[in-house]
């Protein structure tokens, strides 16, 4: 079988790859060992003749062929990737091992998702991909960051020792309708506690900054550096520059869902980056991406998103309880 394999294809930014791809006419591989991904998320994709699901644990060696690679698979919200780190750490450079030795045997382009934690606890703002970052390597988060930095390293050393085409994308938190309602990321968190009329958790006094980037946004970087010539490697910075503080998002989500909930103020994580924007100039020049969506915008659309899953039959099911309940 060949086709584009994507690698944690079952979950929220996997799914919308997938999705993309095959609205190209794509044949699409999708492995996924569904630990934080769901299937209801590719379900609808399963009609059509030109995708294929694969269930595997990409820290088992891959045995398949295809024409290109995304490397997708890793939990990515800090609750679940802290689970089982030692798992995370396994899944990053076992995975990103097994992905490089398929690419390496095919001779094919592959692209890792890598991530603005690679810059840590930032010390230059915003951040360009030539900062090298500041990262606790013993901290809660390490798994996480430590294990997306070393397979940056496996990526540049496949590219440096065998010539594989790789391509390494950091990625800025994005957000958009398929995020888990349970992932513990913000923009889940906050929509459904609006929903719900519960409380917003605010960790910390909320003056910690993100910048976030609608999946739409994202997927249209994603594909357009998988397109670059064999010798672009990266690193790429693809995010939405607008910073804004926790707090600030919070208010926002109660004002665009008319949530009666107010904000609830909780101790601050380890190692909680304080800030984060990324500087998407290289971005601009190499692809000429840059991010069409307003928050507003993306924000109206998640939360539609999941106002249309907490009502359903099936979410209701899925937590046990009944479609009235
Ligand atoms: P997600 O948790 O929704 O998706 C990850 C998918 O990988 C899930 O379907 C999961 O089941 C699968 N997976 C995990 N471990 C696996 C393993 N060992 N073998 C096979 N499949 C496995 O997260 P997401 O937000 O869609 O993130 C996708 C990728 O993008 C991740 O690599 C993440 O680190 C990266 N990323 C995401 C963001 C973001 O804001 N969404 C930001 C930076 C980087
Ligand atoms: N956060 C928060 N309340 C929540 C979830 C997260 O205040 O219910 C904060 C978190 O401490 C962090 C920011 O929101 O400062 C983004 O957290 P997320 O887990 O979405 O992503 P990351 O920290 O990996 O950027």
């Amino acid at each position: 079988m060949s086709g584009v394999l994507v690698t944690g294809g079952g979950g929220f930014l996997g799914s919308h790859l997938c999705e993309r791809l095959l609205q190209e006419n794509k044949d699409v591989i999708c492995v996924d060992n569904f630990s934080t991904g769901s299937a209801r998320n590719v379900a609808p994709l399963l009609e059509n003749p030109s995708f294929r699901l694969l269930q595997h644990d990409i820290t088992m060696p891959l045995h398949l062929e295809a024409d290109e690679i995304y490397n997708l698979a890793c939990p990515a919200s800090p609750k679940h990737y802290q689970i089982n780190p030692v798992l995370t750490t396994k899944t990053n450079i076992l995975g990103a091992i097994n992905v490089l030795d398929l690419a390496h045997r095919l001779k094919v382009k592959v692209l890792q998702a890598s991530t603005s934690e690679v810059y840590g606890d930032p010390h230059t703002h915003p951040q360009p991909e030539n900062y090298w970052g500041n990262v606790n390597p013993i901290g809660a988060r390490a798994c996480y960051d430590e294990g997306k930095r070393c397979a940056e390293t496996l990526f540049f050393d496949y590219a440096r020792q065998y010539d594989v085409p790789i391509k390494v994308v950091r990625i800025f938190n994005t957000y958009g309708p398929r995020m888990q309602p349970d992932d513990g990321r913000v923009v889940a968190n906050f929509i459904v506690q609006a929903l719900r009329n519960q409380n917003i958790t605010i960790y910390g006094d909320g003056r910690q900054t993100r910048s976030f980037c609608y999946v739409d946004d994202l997927i249209e970087g994603l594909v357009g550096m998988m397109a670059t010539p064999a010798d672009v490697h990266g690193p790429v910075n693809i995010g939405n520059p607008v910073e804004i503080s926790v707090r600030e998002l919070g208010e926002l989500v109660i004002e665009l869902t008319g949530a009666s909930s107010k904000l609830t103020f909780h101790p601050l994580p380890t190692d909680d980056p304080r800030q984060r924007r990324p500087d998407i100039s290289r971005a601009y020049e190499l692809l000429s991406w840059s991010p069409s969506m307003a928050l507003r915008e993306g924000l109206a659309k998640t939360i539609d998103y999941f106002e249309g899953l907490l009502k359903s039959d099936q979410y209701q099911v899925l937590r046990g309880l009944s479609p009235a309940g």
